[in-house]
This record gives C-alpha cells, sequence and structure tokens, in this order.
C-alpha cells in the first residue's frame, strides 16, 4: 500500500516543539520523515514525565503502521542517492554531526536528565559515549574497506567489498534517550544505508534535538523518526523494504524481535536484558572496590544494562563487603538529577517504582535479609517524584524472584559463596549474561574468571563493563539474539554486505 503524504508540522509548532512556555501547554512530538517535521497519524499519546517533579512535559504519538510505511518509503527514496555518494563525503556529514553535538552537549545533556531523571553527570557521560560512536564512523572509508588478492587464478583477480544494504530500522529503551540510538544511527548511515528511528515512547525529547541537530546535516529522508510503540515496533519488524534491525530493551521483547524480525529475513541485533553478578574476592583492595561495587548498583538508580545487580562475596570477604556496601549505600544522596550534590536520581515512573517496591515484598517475603530499605524514601520540594532509596538485601537465594528476576532498580541482593568455582556457578545458572565484574588482586582469579564467565561483557576491578564504540557491545544467552554485536567493527559488518567480484579481462 503506498503510503499517503504526511502533513507538515515545523518542530517548533505547537504541536512539535516541548518549549510552550504556558504551564498547561504539553506539545505532542512531531515524526521526521523524508527531511520533514509531520504530525502522526495517531490516535493515542503516551505521557513523557519530568521523573524528578512528576509533571508531563511532553505527550509521544503512537504512531501507526501507515507513519511506519511513510517513514520507510522516505528512507527506501534516498538510498539510491545516499548509497551513491561517497564514502568520504558520507564520513564529513558524521563530522559535522559530531561538531552539532559538541555545540549542545550541555543542552543534551540537561534534556537527558528532564526526560530520563539520571543525575547530570550521568547524563553528560552517557551523551559523550553517543558521540564517540559519531566519531568512529568519521571513520569510515578505512572501516568499511574490503580486501582483495590477485592472481588468485592466471589471470584472475578476487576484490571483496562492504556494500549498504538499504533501510535500517532501531528501536531504543528508555535508560539511554541519547546514547543507544547512536551505537547504530552513525555506523548505519556512514555506511550508506538510510535510516529510521523508533525512540522509546517514554524518552522522546533527546533524540528530537538530536535529530533537529542531524536534519541540516544529511539529505531528506536518509534518516527519519516515528514515535511510538508496540505497533511501530511490530511494523519495522515486518516491514518489506526493512533490511535489517536493530533492537535494545528487555529480553522477553528482544526475543520477539528477534523471531519476528528474522522470521520476515531480515538482519537482527537485539540486546536484551540483563542479571549482572559482582564477584568480589577475599583477596580485593576494599579501599578501592566498594565505591565502585555500589556505583554500579546504584548508578542510573539501577536502570542500566551493565548496573551491578547481585553482588557474590566470596569466602571470608562476605562480612567487611556486606558492611562497607551498607555504609556506601547510605552515603547516597538521592534526589532531582538536575541538582548539584545529588547520587541517584528517580526511577523512570511511578510504575516502576512500584514495581521495584513489589520486588522489595517478595526479597522479605522469600526470606532474605533487609540491611536497607529504600521504599518510603522521599526528597523535600519534590514529593511528586518517582524516587527510591538504595535498598540492600542478604542472603539471597539465587532461585528467589530477587535472585533471579531483572528488577531494574537500585536493589542490590548479596549471596556469599565459599570460592570462585562456586560463584561461577551460580552465573552459568542464570539465563541471561549481559556483563559481569570481577573484584580481586590475583591475576589468576581474574584470568579464570574471564575465561569462563558466561556474559559477554567482563570487568577486572571495573564496576561498569562497557566496551567503548570501537568495540562490540552485547551480551550472551538471553541478554542478546543474533550473531553480530553493536557497534565498533560489528557494526560495520552488521550494516553491510560483502560482494566478492571475481574478475577476469581478455
Ligand atoms: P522494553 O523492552 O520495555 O522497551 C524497549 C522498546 O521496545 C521500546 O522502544 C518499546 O516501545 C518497545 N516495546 C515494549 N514492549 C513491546 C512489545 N510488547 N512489543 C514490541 N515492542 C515493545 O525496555 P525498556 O523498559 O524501555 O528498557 C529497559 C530494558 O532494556 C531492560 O531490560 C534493560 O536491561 C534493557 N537494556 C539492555 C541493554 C543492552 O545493551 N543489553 C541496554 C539498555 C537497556
Amino acid at each position: 500500500m503506498a503510503p499517503s503524504a504526511p502533513t507538515a508540522a515545523a518542530s517548533g509548532s505547537a504541536r512539535g516543539a516541548a518549549s510552550g512556555s504556558h504551564p498547561a501547554y504539553v506539545p505532542v512530538l512531531s515524526n521526521f520523515i523524508g527531511g520533514m517535521w509531520v504530525d502522526a497519524r495517531a490516535s493515542g499519546t503516551v505521557d513523557v514525565f519530568n521523573p524528578a517533579t512528576g509533571k508531563v512535559i511532553a505527550k509521544t504519538p503512537l504512531s501507526t503502521r501507515g507513519d511506519v510505511d511513510a517513514a520507510v518509503a522516505a528512507a527506501k527514496a534516498a538510498f539510491p542517492a545516499w548509497r551513491a555518494t561517497p564514502v568520504v563525503e558520507r564520513a564529513r556529514t558524521m563530522f559535522a554531526f559530531k561538531n552539532r553535538l559538541e555545540e549542545h552537549f550541555e543542552e543534551l545533556a540537561r534534556i537527558v536528565t528532564t526526560e530520563h531523571g539520571k543525575t547530570l553527570d550521568e547524563s553528560r557521560g552517557s551523551v559523550r559515549r553517543g558521540i564517540e560512536c559519531v566519531e568512529v564512523a568519521c571513520g569510515m572509508p578505512s572501516l568499511m574497506m574490503g580486501s582483495g588478492l590477485e592472481e588468485i587464478s592466471r589471470g584472475i583477480d578476487c576484490d571483496v567489498h562492504r556494500q549498504p544494504l538499504g533501510v535500517f530500522a532501531a528501536i531504543a529503551p528508555f535508560n539511554f534517550p541519547a546514547m543507544v540510538p547512536l551505537w547504530f544511527l552513525p555506523t548505519a548511515v556512514a555506511t550508506g544505508n538510510t535510516f529510521v528511528l523508533k525512540p522509546s515512547e517514554l524518552v522522546p525529547l533527546s533524540q528530537k534535538r538530536i535529530f533537529e541537530l542531524l536534519e541540516t546535516c544529511v539529505p531528506p529522508g536518509v534518516v527519519n523518526v516515528v514515535n511510538g510503540g508496540v505497533d511501530v515496533v511490530n511494523g519495522f519488524c515486518e516491514h518489506p523494504d526493512v533490511r535489517g534491525v536493530s533492537f535494545v530493551g528487555s529480553t522477553p521483547v528482544a526475543r520477539h524481535v528477534y523471531r519476528t524480525g528474522t522470521n520476515a529475513g531480515k538482519r537482527v541485533q537485539a540486546l536484551g536484558g540483563a542479571k549482572n553478578f559482582i564477584v568480589v574476592m577475599p583477596d580485593a583492595n576494599m579501599d578501592k572496590s566498594i565505591g565502585i561495587v555500589s556505583e554500579s548498583c546504584y548508578g542510573c538508580a539501577g536502570e542500566r544494562c551493565l548496573a551491578g545487580s547481585i553482588v557474590v562475596t566470596v569466602g571470608k570477604s562476605h562480612g567487611d563487603v556486606r558492611e562497607r556496601l551498607v555504609a556506601a549505600a547510605k552515603s547516597i544522596k538521592v534526589g532531582d538529577g538536575a541538582d548539584a550534590g545529588v547520587s541517584m536520581g528517580p526511577v523512570i515512573r511511578e510504575s516502576a517504582r512500584q514495581r521495584v517496591i513489589s520486588y522489595i515484598e517478595k526479597g522479605l517475603a522469600e526470606g532474605a535479609e533487609l540491611l536497607l530499605d529504600g521504599r518510603g524514601h522521599t526528597v523535600k520540594g519534590r514529593e511528586k517524584g518517582f524516587f527510591l532509596g538504595p535498598t540492600v538485601f542478604d542472603k539471597v537465594n539465587p532461585k528467589s524472584s530477587i535472585g533471579r528476576e531483572e528488577i531494574f532498580g537500585p536493589v542490590l541482593s548479596i549471596m556469599n559463596v565459599p570460592d570462585l568455582p562456586a560463584a561461577l556457578e551460580l552465573l552459568h545458572a542464570h539465563p541471561q549474561a549481559n556483563a559481569t565484574s570481577i573484584f580481586t588482586s590475583s591475576g589468576k582469579a581474574a584470568r579464570e574468571f574471564a575465561m569462563h564467565a558466561p556474559p559477554a561483557m567482563v570487568g577486572v576491578n571495573i564496576g561498569v563493563a562497557a566496551p567503548m564504540s570501537f568495540f562490540p557491545f552485547g551480551g550472551s544467552k538471553e541478554s542478546f539474539f543474533g550473531d553480530v554485536k553493536a557497534h565498533g567493527r560489528d557494526g560495520v559488518i552488521f550494516y553491510t554486505e560483502q560482494k566478492v567480484v571475481i574478475e577476469r579481462w581478455f
């Protein structure tokens, strides 16, 4: 079905902008399709909150399959000319994009804090990580190079080229509004593909701003945004003109996207949820390690796919670690992430707060020992914010719900085991395997752990084992569905096809 023409709406219009000064004014976001900000055909919207104040600051339209069709058609139409644009010129658009992001760095960090709640320092760190992905894409002429060999037989040469495929779609989670889409967009676009993004409907504002900055850097149709939820996701996964899908979110949805997308013949990389174990050996440097472990568990209010969730104390480290972790958790200042001195912001929604509280209740019912209770934590002047204090449980059963399920909030569970093999057994028994860390002074223990731990991202005396933009990012087991990870060289592989040309000239 041919998509009908969308209605133009300036991004600063009543529907499109989040800058209204009237207190009751709540803007509805627009989609960005074919180089224009356009109204979605949506009938419904989702509220976007500032989680620190509980105020609604914008509305995300729940776009329809018709909006998906229009965006994919625009991307498809832009592909031939974009593909024919020399790679050095495509790389230059990434240099321009990087400069625009740098000029607006602080503004972007503040938007992330406003829509997500994390502290400004955390937001700055995430915007920086996103920009680094653009920097890598600036090197696309080198990264995309193929290989070749002459005289593979008498008078015959063979060359391998990497070619773009067409339209790629990406679907983002709520926890890194600016960064996660930038894991994909720069590589997809610099390799010569065209791109359609669905930001998380909970946090669409930083992508709105990023696309306003990007729209002057690339031709119309090369990058597009369709706001919305499930219908947009399924629309991408089933659309015949979408060649591949990059997804980041929870495990059930990652599995669904992988199945639906691959069933429709697409390339899919689907990064899922996590339950990350941090192992603390008795020989760890406790003075240096515990602050890092605590930050891993409580940074971004525990809403990181790389967040430490289970602290596995080995042997006699237990008593010391437990005492120090509780002290570290008590020292955390909870508040509005935009305020100076705050070390932990709110969780994303009241429903998320209630979900975390229900896990604390389950932990108690399951017999875990509650050392610090974050329920009922309020912040003066921010009574409507979605705040929780840090929670610490000890004696957590690995088979219990708090020992097994992703809580995605500021709840830390301690499990004690006699030795490193027993710690590794805990990791092997868990279906997810995103990231893990060991804290130790023993090279032998670290080596053994790195070799045998199932997660695909391992930290040694590092709390958040996040691969930088030039390395592959992604877990294993039920934390990742696909073959090729996000960003770095893996990104180039995902977004290109190898073509082998064998030549003979008479
Ligand atoms: P989510 O799975 O609820 O949503 C992710 C995306 O999928 C959103 O854009 C949403 O609109 C869409 N979606 C939600 N439900 C859907 C459904 N039933 N069908 C189709 N689409 C659907 O995840 P979230 O709550 O936004 O993000 C948190 C999750 O993301 C956590 O599980 C976290 O571990 C994970 N995460 C993983 C990584 C990683 O690198 N592995 C990184 C960040 C976040």
